[in-house]
Parts: structure tokens; sequence; C-alpha cells
């Protein structure tokens, strides 16, 4: 049952026009074309230029009378109106450091839907969020590991999970876009958004993103328990020169074409709705101005018939912070005709000024009407497909009835559990036992937060007054463990917008306390942020963090590390100190039931690394580095690349064998693809999920080879003793490098493939 207001459309109803659900043509359907040219005939250059304009919910919420937000938020309707009526806007996006019930944002819809409706054409607002983890910003949400965890399950599987109930409860709310997933890739860690990408690799972020994009937008039209995604940041934003946000990449082409691209490409093939842009400059060109990127690229050679949407205050950007545009007016003109068709203002009166603006550069001509004109079909394209135009949708209470469910939190945690990474277990300490007495130690210990990360019900997730009622990893200690003494050992506070470690009192005490318990537990980490407050000057862990790990280690006690974080951090030193260690990443709200079933051998570990874990603060190394960069001039040997762990490693409760690999053929051509198969058993006591990998190696190449590339996985589920079979397939495609002529080529010659331990050689004659 939905509350139901129709917008009279000039618009045939799309339903009736669709009867392909092959992604690529999704949006490009004849009489729905038609239809919109129509109205776009019809619409004014005022209309026009308003709807490219998306502005904050702030914008129009009321204030008082010294500009600050009333508590609890109202709409202002004498702002809605004047957005909506008079500047005819077209969007509107998130909530500022508040997450709102489900009723509130009905109501809020409700408001802003009935308001167009009463504008001359009657073309409903596109509300976006950013639900990068789970539906963010709604009370009671189900919350999901952030993507750097969903990577480390390697299961596509749990990443569809994780786009649908996403998305369903997304909807829930009434707002059907969401500004996700993030597919920059990440390969430096140092950047405060690395932990929500994909991890380093192209083929995993591939494979991943594409499968949150089909649970996010499901199979066909877009239905009620959909929403649209929105691909972060193209392209090129996750490789700042000085590892801090928003700062110039320097990417040559090729990187751009072998690394960076790929992923996006991938999700665009795949249906993706919307884009939005990278607030950086690469190579000295500003996302916003990059024409070749946003209109030759992704537009004309992709066939992208969605659109792109600015980033924060972009366009200003250019004229301020990139300083490309000596003017805000020149620096709409330059988005807008480099190909950006939605500008996130996204304040009032900037708001205003960028439709003033845009109609007087569209007057004069700087700005082509046709240009206009696609900007304007390519957003109410999606309007259309997302259903906005049928009806205004306000779903009741008991329209998405497992809003926040059992059955929601029980995927989030299955993601959660299987994304854990278990990186050392000597003499097999782990499992424990739970008549363990247990020293519990760290400041990520007792923080929902932590778990969760940035993008948890405020921006930078560090308020916990919204917070949904699950366990920390004391609590869940706590309950499993009868004998539990718990210290902070060292605190995490926000000081000048720096995470700033202190020593806590109890450190002494919880070094007297180790004297007579059998194990400590000690969970370290980071404190959540993300953009520009989350730059941070080094990868080391906080000394006062390491501290813990080192006086504790002087009594003899086994330790046990949890790491709670979003990027690697540096832990070489405290490493040879530590019997087990565990990675937990950001594993969201069901963080701490996960890590404690894994710590007691309820799950058994099956996460493998997204991202090569670097030893050195000065070493960022990426697991498909080429030859030439092995050499160390200290040992001079080729010894150079000795991460702390490596991509794609974590071990297991049981232990595997990789036998028996087999090549259908030692030939591959453009005809001929190669068929893999190796045997994998599960030698030890234990069932568990292996990841199997298939990495390639082209020996001799016109451009330095990589050592290796990731090109295909599967994980899987093995009983002891059980064997399978498990087989790839690898073609042509998959040998493909950026040439020196600008082109993906081939080129003729000896690869090999590696299974784990097990390799083969191959040739490849065309
Ligand atoms: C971030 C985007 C986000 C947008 C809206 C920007 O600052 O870079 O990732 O989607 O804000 O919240």
């Amino acid at each position: 049952m939905y509350k139901t207001y129709l917008f009279i459309i000039s618009l045939i109803c799309f339903f009736s026009c669709t009867n392909d659900n092959s992604k690529s043509s999704l949006l490009l359907d004849s009489k729905m074309e038609e239809s919109i040219n129509s109205l776009i005939n019809d619409m004014t250059i005022e209309e026009k230029a308003g709807q490219t304009c998306q502005i904050t919910l702030d914008a129009i919420l009321k204030k008082d009378s010294l500009g600050v937000l009333l508590e609890p938020h109202q709409i202002d309707q004498e702002k809605l109106n004047q957005a909506i009526l008079e500047y005819n806007i077209g969007s509107v996006l998130n909530v500022s450091n508040h997450t709102f019930s489900l009723e509130k944002w009905h109501s809020i819809i409700e408001n802003i839907q009935i308001t167009a409706l009463k504008t001359i054409h009657r073309v409903p607002i596109i509300y976006g969020v950013d639900a990068i983890h789970g539906a963010t910003y709604i009370q009671n949400s189900t919350l999901f590991p952030q993507e750097i965890g969903l990577a480390a399950t390697w299961d596509t599987s749990h990443a569809i999970v994780m786009g649908e109930i996403t998305a369903y409860e997304t909807r829930a709310s009434g707002v059907p876009w969401n500004f996700s997933p993030v597919l920059d890739l990440g390969r430096t860690p140092i950047w405060s958004r690395f932990f929500e990408t994909l991890g380093e690799d192209v083929y995993l972020a591939k494979i991943m993103g594409k499968s949150i994009i089909n649970g996010y937008q499901g199979i066909g039209m877009i239905d009620k328990y959909h929403v649209s995604s929105c691909l972060k940041h193209y392209v090129g934003y996750s490789f700042p020169l000085s590892g801090r946000d928003r700062t110039p990449a320097l990417i040559p082409e090729r990187t751009i074409e072998e690394f960076y691209l790929p992923p996006f490409k991938e999700a665009i093939d795949a249906g993706t709705l919307t884009v939005m842009i990278n607030s950086g400059e690469v190579n000295g060109i500003p996302g916003h101005a990059n024409k070749y990127l946003l209109t030759d690229v992704l537009k004309d050679k992709w066939g992208f018939s969605g659109f792109t949407v600015s980033d924060w205050e972009d366009f200003i950007n250019l004229h301020k912070v990139a300083q490309t545009d000596s003017t805000l007016k020149d620096a709409i003109a330059t988005a807008i005709n480099a190909g950006v068709d939605m500008s996130m203002v996204p304040n009032n009166p900037e708001y205003k000024n960028y439709c003033e603006l845009l109609i007087e550069l569209v007057k004069e001509g700087r700005v082509s009407k046709s240009r206009l004109d696609d900007a304007v079909r390519r957003i109410l394209r999606v309007k259309h497909h997302l259903g906005l135009f049928n009806e205004v949708q306000i779903p009741l209470a008991n329209d998405y009835s497992k809003f926040g469910s059992e059955e929601h939190r029980v995927a989030a945690y299955n993601v959660a559990s299987e994304s854990i990474t278990l990186l050392k277990n000597e003499k097999n300490i782990l499992p424990l036992s739970t008549n363990n007495s247990i020293l519990l130690i760290g400041p990520t210990a007792n923080s929902l937060n932590c778990l969760n990360g940035a993008w948890t019900h405020t921006w930078q997730g560090i308020d916990e007054s919204y917070n949904n009622h699950y366990p920390t990893i004391k609590d869940v200690i706590e309950e499993r463990f009868s004998r539990v003494n718990y210290f902070e050992g060292s605190k995490m506070i926000m000081k000048d917008g720096d995470e700033t470690d202190i020593p806590s009192s109890d450190l002494q005490n919880a070094v007297q306390t180790a004297k007579s318990s059998d194990v400590a537990i000690i969970c370290l980490g980071e404190l959540p942020s993300t953009e520009r407050p989350g730059d941070i000057y080094t990868l080391d862990l906080p000394k006062e963090q390491q501290l813990i790990v080192e006086e504790l280690g002087k009594i003899g006690i086994p330790i046990i590390l949890v790491l709670v974080e979003g990027r690697p951090k540096i832990i070489r030193e405290i490493e040879p100190l530590s019997d087990a260690i565990v990675q937990a990443y950001l594993p969201g709200d069901q963080g701490a039931i996960a890590i404690v079933d894994v710590l007691c051998g309820n799950i058994n570990p099956s996460g493998k690394l997204p991202y090569t874990y670097p030893r050195y603060n000065g070493v960022i190394m990426h697991y498909d580095h080429k030859q030439s960069e092995l050499m160390n001039g200290n040992t001079w040997q080729n010894d150079f690349y000795n991460p702390q762990w490596d991509f794609g490693f974590g071990l297991s409760y049981t232990t595997f064998e990789y036998s028996n690999m087999q090549i259908s053929s030692k030939t591959l051509s453009v005809e001929k693809e190669l068929l893999v198969s190796v045997d994998v058993t599960n030698t030890g006591k234990m069932k568990g999920k292996e990841v199997v990998q298939l990495y390639v190696r082209d020996h001799y190449a016109s451009i330095s080879p990589p050592l290796k590339k990731l090109k295909r996985f599967l994980k899987i589920d093995l009983n002891p003793l059980e064997k399978r079979t498990v087989e790839f397939t690898i073609s042509v495609d998959d040998l493909k490098f950026y040439g020196k002529e600008n082109k993906w080529i081939t080129e003729e010659g000896k690869f090999s493939i590696t299974i784990s331990n097990l390799s083969k050689e191959f040739n490849f004659k065309r």
C-alpha cells in the first residue's frame, strides 16, 4: 500500500514501454525518449537550468535568527517553494549531522514531491543520499562492513546482498538514489577514503563493484525495492600524489586506462544510472573540467546514457580551488560544457546564483541549448527509470516490513564474518576456548563507532547519539567468556581535527592483571573519519597503541591483536610480539559478534586481504608490481618487495591443498580459450572457505609487464577432506595491455598462470 499522488505527465508510462532486460539498452527506449523530448520542448530555459541544480536539505530547512538549523529539523515551506517553484531545482541531497526515522524521511520526501507537483510540468525531484554501507542516515537500518571489508570477502554474492538490502532500506525512506559504490582503486592507504574502496586490484574492484550495482539496481526497470547507483568518483580521485584528499593526482594515460577506468567501464556496462565526478584534478585538469573523460570517454565511447553529477560545490571549486576559471560564471560554463549534467551546488544562496548564471550563459550562447537539453534529457531519463514520474511514492510502515529485520541483520553479520582476515596464528592459538580468562584492552574494544567508521549516521561517524543497539567487542567478549578484565590501554580523541592518542592510566593495572590472565586480546585501530577531516600524517600505528602490545609482551602473556581499521596501519614492530593477528577492517554494526565468533571458532575465517599490507611507511608497493621495482639498493638483491602481508593473503583454521593443475592446451589464441582446472582439498579438520585465486604473468612485453595480475577468483566451501575441482576460462582479453601506441593490444609470447603454489606456462599465438 502506498500513499500516492499522481504526477500527471505528458509522458507515456514507461512500464508499458519496456520489454528489454539488457542493461546496456536499459535507459534508452524510443517511446520514452519521444516523451522526454516533447517535455523538453515545452520547458523554458529557466526550468531546464533548475533541473541541473542539486541542493542540500539544509538549504530548505528552518533556521533561527543566527542562521543555526532549528531542532528538530523542519522544512521551511517558503524556502522549499522558492527552490522548487521559483528556481525549478531538480534534486535534493543528504542530511547533515542527523539520522532521521523512516517517518521523518517520509514527511520530508512527501512535502518535497507535493511541492514539485505544483510546477508547470510537474517534474519530480530526485533525492540522493550516501547510503554507502547500509542506509546510513535512517534510524535502525542495517549496517554492513565498509567497502574495504566487503572486498575482503571475495564473494560476489555478499556484494549483491549488501546492495539489495541497502537499496531496500534506502527506498523504504522514499529515497531512490544512492551515491555509491566508490570504484576508485585503493592504492594509497594514507588517503582518507581508502576504506571506501574495494581495495587495490582492478579485477576485484570490477567484479565486486558490478555485483554491488546489480544489488542496488536489480534487473531491468528499477522497482520500489531498488535504487539508482552512483559510481564515484570518476576518475583518478583516489590517487592524490600527496595522499591528501582532493589534492592533485599525476596519473599517466596508460595507468588511467589499465587501472582506474576499468572498474567504471564495467559498472557502466552493468547499467549504472549515474556517475559522480572526481573533485580533484588529474594531470592538472580538474575532474569537472575534463571534457575528454566526461564526454569523449564516458558518454561517447562507452555510451553512458544516464547523468553525471558534480561532487560537493565543485563548480565553485573550479574557480576558488583549482583556479582554472577566473569567475564562477566561467566555471559553470566549463563544467557544463565538459559534460557535468547536474551540479551539487548545494547551499543557499549559491544555488540561486548558479541557476541565474547558467540561464545567462545559455542566453549568451556560451552554453548551447543543445548541451543544456542533453543534460536535462539525461536527468529526466533517470527520473523516469526510477518510476518517479508515475506517482509520489510515500511508503507506509508495512510496505517495507523487512526494514532493519533479523533477516537483514544476519546478512550483514555474514558479510562481516566472511570479511575478517586472519593474518597470523602462531601455534594455532586461535580459536580460543571460552574457559580462558581474558585480558581485554585497547581503544577500539568498546566502541561501536570504531567498528562502523565514517558515513555512519553522520558524515564523520563519530556522533554516538544515533547508534543502533548493537554490541561492542567488549560486550560480546563479556557475554562469551566468564572471566574478563577490561582496560582502555590508551585513548583516541579528536583534537584540532586530528586523531590524538593518549596513554591511559590503566595500562599498568592491565600489565599487573596480565600476570593472572590466560590471553590478552588487544583491540587497536583508528577513529572514524573521511575526506579532508580524515587526512593523516603517517600510516604508523600511534606509539600509544603500540605501547600496549610492548608492555604486555614483556609479561609473556599470549597476545591476540584485533585491528579495527579502514586502512593498513604499520605494525612491523609489534607483529613479532603478537601470537595471532586478526584484521577486522570496519565491519559495521555486526562486527563485534563476527570478530568474537572468529576468535572462538564459531566462524572459520575466510577473508583475504584486498590490498598489500605494507611493512614500512615509505614503501607502498602493490602485489602487481614489476620486476623493475624489485631492486633493493641496500642489499643489491631483488628483494625490495617485502610487505607485511601480500594481497590475497588470509589464513584459515583448516588447511587447503592445491593439486592436479591442468590447462587445456599449451597455446592460447584469439579463437581458442584456455580451460584451467585445479583440485582443492580441505586437508584439515574443520569445514572452511577458500578463495581460489588465478594470476597471469606475461613474461616479456614491450611495456614492462607486472609480475602477476589477478584474472579470476572463486570462493568455495569445503568440508574436511572434501576435494573440489575448480575451473576457470582464460581468453585473449585477459592478456591485453595498453601498448606504446596508446591502444589496447596483445603480444605473442610466453605467459604463465599461477594458482596458489602451482603454475603452468602457455604460449599466446594469434
Ligand atoms: C563526497 C561524495 C559524497 C558527497 C555528498 C562529497 O563531499 O566526496 O562522496 O557523495 O559529498 O555527500
